[in-house]
């Protein structure tokens, strides 16, 4: 090995060893930069420490992201509050800060289909994983089919750990579809062992004395309700569904292009 070079091979090693990955990129070219700013030894290493920290927790979120299995990526830039009056606009924007989830408190949307509520789902829960909570989405029917496959596979108690290590766990569309008996029971454990100690955020289409409609039994219902709503955020979607007004936008746009005399209809 060529001696002048030994340092810079020894300090590659140990920058790997210590899994210093933006360090090790940069060292060199920052080194030439620092020199002609004239910038001191401390002032160098600071610039290069700050890179790798900015760099780690832009890796941590995007782990966070991508262990959250979002449907899709939805943020509330792309939402149109003006189009959903109903949804009251500051809560949501407060609770984009996450603290919520700190206090432990749970989120419910309520509203029709179309109407938004599993893109503010995404979007809050987006930002939480921007924030450092760790993050699970799931459609509801699909936890519950889940949840069932590893009691069956004898690995529930794996399971159930592995969500209550969650900060905020999503539930999205409760309502579509009824559960079995075991199949509420299970989701029942999960939501008694998140009370006061993880956040649920949950969308659904009905309102909630509908809910013994999904759950089949009035009394798990109620034991339910009364876990998730002791501490929670209600937010109401009660205008219609973007997604058929978009639709029926389009209808009009195209009658309109076809024949532009036609312009009175609806
Ligand atoms: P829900 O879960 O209430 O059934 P979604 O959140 O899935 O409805 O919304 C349906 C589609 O319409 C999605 O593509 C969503 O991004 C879009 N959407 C709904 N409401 C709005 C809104 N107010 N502004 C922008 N896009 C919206
Ligand atoms: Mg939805």
């Amino acid at each position: 090995m060529n001696e002048k070079n030994k340092p810079t091979v020894l300090l590659e090693f140990y920058l790997k060893k210590l899994r210093l990955p933006t360090i090790l990129r940069e060292y060199a070219s920052l080194a030439v930069v620092c020199r002609e700013d004239r910038s001191d030894f401390p002032t160098y290493l600071l610039r290069l420490v700050e890179r790798e920290l900015l760099d780690r927790e832009k890796r941590a979120s995007e782990k966070r992201i991508k262990e959250a299995g979002f449907p899709v990526i939805k943020t509330i830039d792309t939402f149109d509050f003006k189009f959903q009056p109903s949804i009251n606009e500051q809560l949501v924007r407060e609770l984009m800060r996450g603290e919520y989830i700190d206090k432990k408190e749970n989120v419910l949307f309520i509203g029709k289909s179309g109407a938004g509520k599993t893109h503010l789902a995404c979007a809050l829960a987006f930002a939480a994983c921007a924030v450092g909570k760790h993050v699970r989405f799931y459609s509801v029917n699909g936890l519950v089919t889940e949840l069932m496959e590893s009691r069956d596979e004898k690995r529930l108690q794996r399971f159930q750990k592995q969500l209550q290590r969650l900060d905020l766990l999503v539930l999205d569309e409760l309502g579509y579809v009824p559960f079995s008996k075991t199949g509420a029971e299970l989701l029942f454990e999960v939501v008694s062992r998140a009370y006061e100690q993880q956040s649920l955020m949950i969308t659904s289409n009905l309102p909630f004395e509908d809910w013994n409609e999904v759950f089949g039994s009035e009394r798990l219902t109620g034991a339910l309700l009364d876990r998730i709503t002791h501490r929670c955020h209600i937010i109401e979607a009660r205008d219609d569904s973007y997604r058929l007004e978009q639709a029926k936008k389009r209808v009009r746009q195209k009658r309109l292009q076809t024949n532009p005399e036609n312009t009175a209809t609806d």
